[in-house]
């Protein structure tokens, strides 16, 4: 398949879009192997209680293991918490547990609240620039972030240097849009000025409706060279995947679904490297 050349220093991209069900987790795991596939390494932090990124990705995240809770609320070191997928190489995660879902609330009393998580990324040894870290660099840490728009996200946001918005092709697709590109320019003012919405993809796309194409245009049309060429097809090998504790890249690597992100990997690694 080929390699993708490694970015200079760690490319910290959050997968955001404050509605449930367009594809957040699934893109975030799925581009996490493809990249991990083209050489690169990749980290994935599971932002989300319900630990759907954790569970595709077969780590094991029930109450008392060492998760994203530990490195927001006690600020547990992230070397401390980080585990290697036994499916791909140079896969690494930070699992969530349900505990979670009290960080929300928990967080509001804690000092700096909003770069808790920023500070658990940039205080990890392989997170910095190839001078800096060595080979051992992580190239992308991608965060998987609740469908909320709370202090989780808000720490995603301010941790990050790019943004991936998964859009769903269907009818309602762009509502809501406009609340999370607020959220965006009101964190890029106060909190995080380098925070870049470079990547958006189009999920679930149905070939064989108007509609879907329709969205589509709307979408290119609205962001423009944002937005990946490549659209992730609906399949269900897509879906079935993560009951196996598996991506579709490693599931049904020659299924549609596994294909396109692959080329959305690549679109994602050739674009940095301009
Ligand atoms: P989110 O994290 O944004 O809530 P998910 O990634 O969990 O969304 O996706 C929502 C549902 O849609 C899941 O059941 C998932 O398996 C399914 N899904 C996501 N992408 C695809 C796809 N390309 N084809 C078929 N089903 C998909
Ligand atoms: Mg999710």
């Amino acid at each position: 398949a080929g390699g993708a050349p490694r970015p200079s220093s760690t490319r910290v991209m959050v997968v955001a879009n404050q509605k449930g069900g367009v594809g957040k987790t699934t893109t975030t795991v799925n581009l996490a192997a493809a990249l991990a596939q083209l050489g690169q390494r990749v980290l994935v932090v599971d932002l989300d209680p319900q630990g759907n990124a954790s569970t595709a990705l077969n780590v094991d995240h029930h109450r008392g293991v060492p998760s994203t809770y530990d490195a927001l609320v006690d600020g547990q070191a992230l070397t401390e918490i980080v585990r290697e997928s036994a499916e791909v190489p140079g896969l690494f995660v930070v699992p969530a547990t349900i505990d979670l879902a009290g960080a929300e609330i928990e967080l509001v009393s804690v000092v700096a609240r909003e770069g808790r998580l920023r500070k658990a990324i940039h205080g990890h040894p392989w997170v910095g620039s190839a001078t800096e870290v060595g080979a051992d660099r992580f190239d992308y840490v991608l965060v998987d972030c609740p469908p909320s728009l709370g202090l989780l996200t808000l720490n995603a946001l301010v941790a990050g240097d790019e943004m991936l918005i998964p859009i769903q092709a269907e009818y309602y697709a762009l509502e809501g849009l406009g609340q999370l590109l607020e959220t965006v320019d009101m964190v890029r003012a106060h909190l995080n000025p380098d925070l870049a919405v470079s990547t958006i993809l189009i999920t679930m796309y149905d070939a064989r409706t108007r509609l879907a194409a329709g969205v589509a245009e709307e979408v290119r049309s609205h962001f423009g060279d944002q937005v990946l060429r490549t659209a992730i097809p609906r399949s269900v090998r897509v879906s079935e995947a993560p009951s196996y504790g598996q991506t579709v890249m490693t599931y049904d690597p020659g299924s549609p679904g596994a294909l396109s992100y692959f080329e959305a990997a690549r679109e994602i690694a050739t674009k940095g490297a301009l």
